[in-house]
């Protein structure tokens, strides 16, 4: 962050969000003088000997932090999330098939809408009747599924799925937009896996997807090139111009998250974060967390106050700490702090001290 005359402290921002500073202070070099070469990275080839090892990189270290085996192929698409939204359908689920979605919250209904465009679409779970805050239990997968689509951490409800249903008897595929990286999970179970890059692991203007290629043409209908995976693949997402920038950005955050001690270091942390933040939450009676407690997101924490007037009043009092992001998103209210893989315990440390300070004037 930069020392602005408005100070800001704590980016709690849900989305583009907070990176290293080491990745700021990276990129803004690579775009007045790229690895020494005289050249901006906004004004080479993409297919030139100065960009082609950046792509190569970002790719070879999501294999290493996933820990991915041949089969799973890294492709780096423009889009947003919300393209996979529908190129995950398009290329996956035939038009009389039957795809199994759970239905968790915005992102997941996003991506309901869109499945149903190409096939019939079956909800294995629902958490609709809790008003998202919970994560459902016992799915009911169809075994004929083309797969089952979970959104793994849903940004705006604050819950986050603890137990992968990896053993589902179907393809496992996931939006890990707001999670992806933050934890150690069994990714070689997963058969694709797509996130956009701005929430914890890049700047927005490119998504990562992860797939298994053999679960790839299966599919009857035709698929313009630009959406068959199995065309990114064989180009290695150089079929068009990538968006070189932000895949840069990508791989500066991964080099960082690598030098941390990579996953395992990493989750440890968010943990440590985590912790700290629900257990004061639960500890001052002044905040509520909506939340079922075993399925809280350990990214998104979303918490209320019932005195509208009380929430006004903490909101001033975060600005003026210099925390941003705070404010919850729209369709729910109150408050939500982002954690995100780059946001420091020390931040999280002060808005917990904050809310203690709060609650002992107003409790
Ligand atoms: C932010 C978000 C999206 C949408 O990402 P875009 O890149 O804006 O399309 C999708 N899913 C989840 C879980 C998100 O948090």
């Amino acid at each position: 962050m930069l020392q602005s005359a408005k100070q800001v402290l704590h980016n709690f921002t849900a989305g583009p969000s907070i990176l290293p500073k080491e990745v700021f202070e990276q990129a803004s070099q690579a775009i007045l003088d790229f690895n020494e070469s005289g050249l901006s990275i906004l004004e080479i080839g993409h297919r030139t000997t100065l960009f082609q090892p950046v792509m190569d990189e970002a790719r070879s270290l999501v294999k290493e932090l996933m820990q991915l085996g041949d089969d799973h192929e890294v492709l780096f698409l423009h889009g947003g999330a919300s393209t996979q939204f529908m190129q995950v359908p398009m290329n996956l689920l035939n038009e009389n098939g039957i795809a199994a979605y759970t239905e968790t919250g915005t992102w997941a209904n996003k991506a309901i809408k869109e499945g149903r465009l190409f096939g019939h679409v079956e909800i294995a779970g629902s958490a609709k009747e809790t008003n998202y805050t919970s994560i459902p239990k016992n799915l009911s997968v169809s075994p004929t599924a083309a797969y089952l689509h979970i959104t793994t951490n849903e940004t705006i409800a604050g819950t986050q799925w603890h137990q992968i249903p990896y053993d589902c008897g179907v393809p496992l595929v996931a939006d890990m937009s707001s999670d992806v990286l933050s934890r150690q999970l069994d990714f070689n179970k997963f058969d694709l896996i797509y996130a956009g890059a701005q929430k914890n692991m890049g700047a927005a203007g490119v998504n990562i997807v992860v797939v298994n290629k053999n679960i790839l043409g299966k599919v009857s209908r035709a698929i313009p090139s630009i959406l068959d995976y199995r065309n990114h693949i064989k180009e290695g997402s150089m079929m068009n111009t990538p968006p070189v920038f932000a895949v840069y950005v990508v791989m500066l955050t991964l080099r960082w998250l690598k030098q941390q001690g990579a996953v395992v270091a990493i989750e440890k942390i968010n943990d440590t974060k985590a912790k700290l933040f629900y257990d004061t939450l639960d500890s001052l009676p002044v905040f509520t967390g909506p939340v079922a407690k075993e399925d809280r997101s350990k990214m998104n924490a979303v918490f209320v106050m019932q005195d509208a007037e009380l929430e006004k009043e903490f909101l001033a009092l975060c600005k003026t700490e210099g925390m941003v992001g705070v404010k919850g998103h729209r369709s729910v209210g109150g408050f939500r702090i982002s954690m995100y893989n780059a946001l420091s315990l020390e931040s999280v440390k002060a808005i917990t001290d904050l809310m203690k300070d709060f609650a002992n004037k107003k409790g």
